[in-house]
């Protein structure tokens, strides 16, 4: 058994490093019936925990988000144990987690709250109201690449709209996502408001036919496509957050050292195992070399290893076979390593590797890598750029380097986030949106729209005078018919033409 690989053993989950294959946490199983129960308890918390209404969970929330702060130290730890990252890395994840519950938790009022809306001529005798409602229970299955911020990008947002959680931690990953539910009850342990299940995959499809209201999903592209089958049994409504192949541009009026250290950090931290992490370069040919040069002699001095360094071992053994046959096939089809290649593979470890001349179809350009590799693109334009990266069927995030076009460059992105002279900065930007287009996925998590995801809107008309226009009413008068065709053409039947 490789160190990492999750065992399941009597009925029990235990997780190991990755590195030194240590047990780090040992879980029971849940069965179809146990998802059940748990679904069914959570139906009841949640139910309670709506009935607080926003200030008090709110309050609850922020407590949360206290010790959550006082403990980052001892969440960085677990997670660096349990999944191999750096204790760094791990840090600015659950810093991030942080400021996400504190956003959530401090604007879910404003966003979805009773508010009157405008009320429009033809039914000027009613008044609009809108609020959003939390679905009651929504279920969670989360990877284990980002173990915290990644299920908290819905938790957070979920229970901030009033509803209970039932989380399916990925089964590499479990202490972390117990540790969150654990610290969450210390906060509210009148209820199970935030519960986990822990087991493989069937525990998960089990989740999804539970009768949660609604499911939010982040992994791989193909699970998410099992994952919408099994919810479509029970139309369930589901959230994707699925996988990337995410581009940098750079433009030729790009600061190129800052370009250089962004692309080591948006391609290589975490070991590239970000799902939006950059994988594809697109640099604009007269600063193309030089980038390379600069790229390249940075990326050797990256260290990697088990404690200290800046890249952990890869968490999932089986993916370390993924990135070799990437590099292996981006070679066999005629590309240059300029930093790494094979032997770069030293399990559980990849060192950085750096491919040029890659062509369009390896699958180093087309398929998701998800290790610590950069393809860098040699390209005539900024336009052929973002041709090239727009050009497979991942949209998830991105990057563009560059001053004079760096903007309209973002925007033509197609990609559900593109950051202008950075990297990954969106993911921790708590009033934006973050999701996928494409194979990446749809809906929302963070900000506003992230908090709408996990309510149904609800909308309530309240008659407040007798109507000059019984529109809807068979006891309506003839005359009432002609003036309703006056007022339609009066309004809509001048304009443009
Ligand atoms: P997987 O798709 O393998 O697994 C994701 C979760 O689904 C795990 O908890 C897994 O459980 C569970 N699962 C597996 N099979 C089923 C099933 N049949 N029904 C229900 N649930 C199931 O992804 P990884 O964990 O390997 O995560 C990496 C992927 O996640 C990458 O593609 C990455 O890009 C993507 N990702 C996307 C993000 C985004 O926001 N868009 C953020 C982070 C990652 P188990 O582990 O027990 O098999």
């Amino acid at each position: 058994m490789s160190p990492g690989m999750p065992v399941v053993d009597d009925g029990k989950l235990t997780s190991t490093n990755p590195a030194t294959g240590e047990t780090v946490g040992t879980f029971p199983v849940a069965t179809a019936a146990d998802v059940a129960a748990a679904v069914a308890r959570a139906r009841e918390a949640g139910a309670w925990w709506a009935a607080l209404g926003f200030a008090a969970r709110r309050q609850r929330l922020r407590r949360w988000r206290v010790r959550f702060a006082q403990r980052l130290e001892e969440i960085a730890e677990l997670t660096h144990r349990e999944g191999g990252k750096p204790v760094y890395d791990a840090t600015l994840e659950a810093a991030s987690a942080i400021e996400h519950i504190d956003w959530a938790a401090n604007n879910a009022k404003r966003v979805l709250g009773p508010r009157r809306v405008r009320t429009r001529v033809l039914l000027a005798e009613h008044s609009a109201h809108l609020e959003y409602l939390p679905y009651g229970v929504v279920g969670v299955i989360g990877p284990w690449n980002y173990p915290i911020l990644t299920p908290l990008g819905s938790i957070a947002y979920a229970l901030a709209a009033g509803n209970a959680v039932v989380f399916k931690p990925s089964e590499y990953t479990p202490a972390v996502g117990q540790w969150l539910a654990d610290l969450f009850a210390e906060v509210v342990p009148e209820q199970p408001v935030f519960q986990v299940v822990h087991g493989l995959g069937d525990t998960g499809a089990a989740l999804c036919r539970s009768g949660v209201s609604k499911l939010g999903f982040t992994g791989s592209t193909a699970t998410a496509r099992t994952v919408m089958a099994a919810c479509a049994e029970t139309l369930t409504p589901v959230l994707i957050e699925a996988g990337g192949k995410d581009a940098m541009i750079i433009d030729s009026d790009a600061d190129l050292d800052a370009a250089v250290d962004a692309a080591l950090w948006g391609g290589l931290s975490n070991a590239g195992q970000t799902c939006v992490g950059i994988e594809r370069i697109y640099a604009v040919s007269d600063i193309h070399d030089a980038f390379v040069e600069k790229l390249a002699a940075q990326a050797r001095t990256l260290t990697v290893g088990v404690d200290g360094e800046q890249l952990g071992p890869i968490t999932m053994p089986g993916q370390i076979d993924v990135i070799r046959r990437h590099i292996e096939d981006a070679l066999a089809r005629g590309a240059r390593a300029v930093v790494g290649g094979p032997e770069a593979v030293q399990p559980p470890f990849v060192h950085p590797t750096i491919l040029v001349d890659v062509p369009d179809d390896a699958l180093a350009i087309r398929e998701e890598t998800f290790g610590p590799t950069l393809t860098v693109t040699r390209v005539a334009s900024a336009d052929e750029a973002l041709h090239r990266a727009n050009a497979v069927p991942y949209g998830l995030g991105g990057a563009v380097f560059g001053r004079r076009r760096a903007v309209e460059l973002a925007r033509g992105m197609r990609s559900g986030m593109t950051s202008v002279n950075s990297v990954l900065a969106f993911a921790g930007m708590s009033t934006l949106p973050f999701g996928g287009v494409g194979n990446s996925g749809f809906g929302r998590i963070h900000g506003e729209d992230g908090l709408r995801e996990f309510t149904v809107p609800k909308a309530i008309t309240r008659r407040r005078a007798p109507s000059p226009l019984p529109a809807l009413s068979f006891f309506r008068k003839p005359s009432h018919e002609r003036t309703l065709v006056r007022a339609v053409k009066m309004l809509y039947a001048r304009g443009p033409r």
